[in-house]
Protein backbone atom coordinates (compact mmCIF):
# COMPACT_ATOMS: atom_id res chain seq x y z
CA UNK A 1 0.00 0.00 0.00
CA UNK A 2 1.31 3.26 -1.00
CA UNK A 3 1.71 6.40 1.37
CA UNK A 4 1.82 8.75 -1.09
CA UNK A 5 -1.65 10.39 -1.60
CA UNK A 6 -1.57 9.26 -5.43
CA UNK A 7 -0.30 6.03 -7.59
CA UNK A 8 0.74 7.66 -10.51
CA UNK A 9 0.45 4.98 -13.73
CA UNK A 10 2.70 5.66 -16.19
CA UNK A 11 0.64 7.49 -19.29
CA UNK A 12 -2.16 8.24 -17.39
CA UNK A 13 -2.48 11.66 -16.10
CA UNK A 14 -3.86 13.46 -13.43
CA UNK A 15 -5.27 16.70 -13.30
CA UNK A 16 -4.27 18.28 -9.74
CA UNK A 17 -7.16 20.83 -8.58
CA UNK A 18 -6.80 24.86 -8.21
CA UNK A 19 -5.40 24.63 -4.73
CA UNK A 20 -4.74 20.86 -4.44
CA UNK A 21 -2.07 18.78 -3.29
CA UNK A 22 -0.37 15.65 -4.50
CA UNK A 23 2.22 12.99 -3.71
CA UNK A 24 3.58 10.68 -5.72
CA UNK A 25 6.24 7.82 -6.16
CA UNK A 26 9.05 7.87 -9.33
CA UNK A 27 11.28 5.31 -10.32
CA UNK A 28 15.08 6.50 -11.41
CA UNK A 29 14.97 6.26 -15.46
CA UNK A 30 11.00 7.63 -14.99
CA UNK A 31 9.88 10.74 -17.01
CA UNK A 32 7.54 13.57 -15.03
CA UNK A 33 5.90 15.66 -16.96
CA UNK A 34 4.12 18.91 -15.41
CA UNK A 35 1.36 20.73 -17.46
CA UNK A 36 -0.02 24.17 -17.23
CA UNK A 37 -3.61 23.73 -19.33
CA UNK A 38 -4.87 27.02 -18.81
CA UNK A 39 -1.42 28.89 -18.69
CA UNK A 40 0.17 31.24 -15.43
CA UNK A 41 -0.24 28.29 -12.78
CA UNK A 42 2.66 27.69 -10.49
CA UNK A 43 3.33 24.64 -8.87
CA UNK A 44 5.65 24.10 -5.88
CA UNK A 45 7.62 21.03 -6.03
CA UNK A 46 9.55 19.02 -3.41
CA UNK A 47 11.28 16.00 -3.36
CA UNK A 48 12.90 13.23 -1.45
CA UNK A 49 14.97 10.42 -1.70
CA UNK A 50 12.87 7.36 -1.10
CA UNK A 51 15.45 5.29 0.63
CA UNK A 52 16.44 7.86 2.66
CA UNK A 53 13.87 10.99 3.00
CA UNK A 54 16.57 13.08 4.71
CA UNK A 55 18.21 13.56 1.52
CA UNK A 56 15.88 16.44 -0.15
CA UNK A 57 15.83 18.19 -2.61
CA UNK A 58 18.15 21.67 -2.52
CA UNK A 59 17.73 24.53 -4.54
CA UNK A 60 21.22 25.82 -3.09
CA UNK A 61 23.22 22.97 -4.19
CA UNK A 62 21.33 23.46 -8.07
CA UNK A 63 22.05 26.80 -8.05
CA UNK A 64 25.48 26.42 -7.32
CA UNK A 65 26.53 23.29 -9.30
CA UNK A 66 24.72 25.35 -12.15
CA UNK A 67 26.42 28.79 -11.59
CA UNK A 68 22.48 29.67 -12.34
CA UNK A 69 19.42 30.82 -10.84
CA UNK A 70 17.15 30.54 -13.16
CA UNK A 71 16.94 26.60 -14.11
CA UNK A 72 15.43 25.15 -16.76
CA UNK A 73 16.34 22.28 -19.45
CA UNK A 74 18.53 21.35 -19.77
CA UNK A 75 19.70 21.70 -16.29
CA UNK A 76 20.40 19.25 -13.28
CA UNK A 77 18.87 19.77 -9.95
CA UNK A 78 20.63 18.36 -6.84
CA UNK A 79 19.90 16.92 -3.36
CA UNK A 80 21.59 18.74 -0.14
CA UNK A 81 23.81 16.02 -0.69
CA UNK A 82 24.76 17.42 -3.73
CA UNK A 83 23.86 14.28 -5.55
CA UNK A 84 21.75 14.50 -8.83
CA UNK A 85 18.05 14.06 -8.35
CA UNK A 86 16.37 15.43 -11.45
CA UNK A 87 17.26 16.32 -15.17
CA UNK A 88 15.43 18.95 -16.61
CA UNK A 89 14.70 17.72 -20.54
CA UNK A 90 11.93 19.94 -22.04
CA UNK A 91 10.57 23.13 -19.78
CA UNK A 92 7.94 25.52 -22.58
CA UNK A 93 7.62 28.29 -20.21
CA UNK A 94 10.99 28.14 -19.16
CA UNK A 95 10.62 30.85 -16.20
CA UNK A 96 10.87 29.06 -12.93
CA UNK A 97 11.79 30.59 -9.03
CA UNK A 98 15.32 28.71 -7.77
CA UNK A 99 15.83 31.06 -4.38
CA UNK A 100 13.87 28.03 -2.38
CA UNK A 101 10.89 28.40 -0.49
CA UNK A 102 6.91 28.46 -0.66
CA UNK A 103 3.77 30.43 0.63
CA UNK A 104 3.01 29.71 4.13
CA UNK A 105 0.75 31.70 6.89
CA UNK A 106 3.39 33.02 8.75
CA UNK A 107 4.72 34.63 5.81
CA UNK A 108 1.15 35.94 4.12
CA UNK A 109 0.12 37.46 7.35
CA UNK A 110 3.54 39.18 7.44
CA UNK A 111 3.10 40.50 3.93
CA UNK A 112 -0.41 40.80 3.76
CA UNK A 113 -2.06 41.41 7.16
CA UNK A 114 -4.63 39.79 9.09
CA UNK A 115 -6.43 38.64 5.84
CA UNK A 116 -3.48 35.76 5.59
CA UNK A 117 -4.89 34.25 8.63
CA UNK A 118 -6.20 30.79 7.61
CA UNK A 119 -5.35 31.16 4.27
CA UNK A 120 -4.67 28.34 1.91
CA UNK A 121 -1.07 27.74 1.72
CA UNK A 122 2.18 25.87 0.11
CA UNK A 123 2.92 24.98 3.04
CA UNK A 124 -0.29 23.63 4.43
CA UNK A 125 -0.28 21.89 1.18
CA UNK A 126 3.06 20.02 0.91
CA UNK A 127 2.60 18.60 4.74
CA UNK A 128 -0.72 16.93 3.79
CA UNK A 129 0.77 15.29 1.25
CA UNK A 130 3.60 14.08 2.98
CA UNK A 131 1.80 12.95 5.89
CA UNK A 132 1.15 9.35 4.44
CA UNK A 133 4.48 9.27 4.90
CA UNK A 134 5.39 10.45 8.63
CA UNK A 135 6.36 13.26 7.47
CA UNK A 136 5.27 16.69 8.90
CA UNK A 137 6.51 20.69 8.41
CA UNK A 138 9.97 19.98 9.38
CA UNK A 139 10.61 17.31 7.40
CA UNK A 140 11.15 19.89 4.69
CA UNK A 141 12.23 23.01 4.15
CA UNK A 142 12.30 26.73 2.45
CA UNK A 143 15.83 24.79 0.34
CA UNK A 144 14.04 21.89 -0.79
CA UNK A 145 11.22 24.11 -3.36
CA UNK A 146 11.39 24.40 -7.03
CA UNK A 147 8.64 26.63 -7.98
CA UNK A 148 7.71 25.67 -11.23
CA UNK A 149 6.52 28.42 -13.90
CA UNK A 150 6.90 31.17 -11.07
CA UNK A 151 8.29 34.78 -12.20
CA UNK A 152 10.54 36.69 -9.67
CA UNK A 153 12.27 39.83 -10.65
CA UNK A 154 15.49 40.49 -9.19
CA UNK A 155 16.07 44.37 -10.91
CA UNK A 156 19.35 45.98 -10.65
CA UNK A 157 18.38 48.32 -8.29
CA UNK A 158 17.71 45.16 -5.29
CA UNK A 159 13.94 45.18 -6.31
CA UNK A 160 12.96 41.58 -5.45
CA UNK A 161 9.25 40.73 -6.27
CA UNK A 162 6.97 38.44 -7.45
CA UNK A 163 5.55 39.04 -11.17
CA UNK A 164 2.71 37.75 -13.44
CA UNK A 165 3.79 34.03 -14.54
CA UNK A 166 4.52 34.12 -18.41
CA UNK A 167 2.73 30.41 -18.59
CA UNK A 168 1.09 29.82 -21.88
CA UNK A 169 -2.16 27.42 -22.15
CA UNK A 170 -0.25 24.06 -22.39
CA UNK A 171 3.11 24.69 -22.03
CA UNK A 172 4.81 21.90 -19.69
CA UNK A 173 7.97 20.92 -18.35
CA UNK A 174 9.73 17.35 -17.83
CA UNK A 175 12.24 15.76 -15.86
CA UNK A 176 13.73 13.02 -15.67
CA UNK A 177 14.04 11.49 -12.10
CA UNK A 178 17.79 10.50 -11.37
CA UNK A 179 17.13 8.77 -8.28
CA UNK A 180 13.83 6.49 -6.75
CA UNK A 181 11.96 10.13 -5.02
CA UNK A 182 8.78 10.54 -2.94
CA UNK A 183 7.40 13.74 -4.71
CA UNK A 184 5.09 16.36 -3.31
CA UNK A 185 3.35 18.98 -5.38
CA UNK A 186 1.42 22.10 -4.09
CA UNK A 187 -0.81 23.76 -6.68
CA UNK A 188 -0.41 27.01 -5.11
CA UNK A 189 -3.37 28.65 -3.77
CA UNK A 190 -2.57 32.09 -3.34
CA UNK A 191 -4.56 35.05 -4.35
CA UNK A 192 -2.63 38.06 -2.84
CA UNK A 193 -0.01 38.48 -5.38
CA UNK A 194 0.95 37.93 -8.98
CA UNK A 195 2.34 34.50 -8.48
CA UNK A 196 -0.79 33.11 -10.24
CA UNK A 197 -2.27 36.03 -11.61
CA UNK A 198 -5.16 36.44 -9.17
CA UNK A 199 -6.55 33.41 -10.72
CA UNK A 200 -6.47 29.49 -9.46
CA UNK A 201 -6.05 27.23 -12.20
CA UNK A 202 -5.20 23.31 -12.44
CA UNK A 203 -2.61 21.43 -12.81
CA UNK A 204 -2.26 17.96 -15.01
CA UNK A 205 0.61 15.81 -14.14
CA UNK A 206 1.94 12.57 -15.65
CA UNK A 207 4.97 9.97 -15.68
CA UNK A 208 5.03 8.94 -19.00
CA UNK A 209 5.42 6.04 -20.84
CA UNK A 210 9.11 4.09 -21.16
CA UNK A 211 10.43 5.41 -24.72
CA UNK A 212 11.01 2.50 -27.06
ZN1 LIG B 1 2.29 29.04 -2.90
Amino acid sequence: MSRATHVLQPGQPVTLAPAGNISFEIEAGQRFKLSQPEGEQVADLISFNRDDPRELLSMHSSRAVNLNWKLTAPHVLYSNRTREMWAIEEDLTAENYCGGGYCSEHLNVARYGAAGNGAPSCQVNLEKAVRGYGMDRWSFNIDACFNIFMTVAYDANGIWEIRPPKGKPGDYITMLALMPQIVAISNCPVLFNACNHYRLKPLTLEILQERD
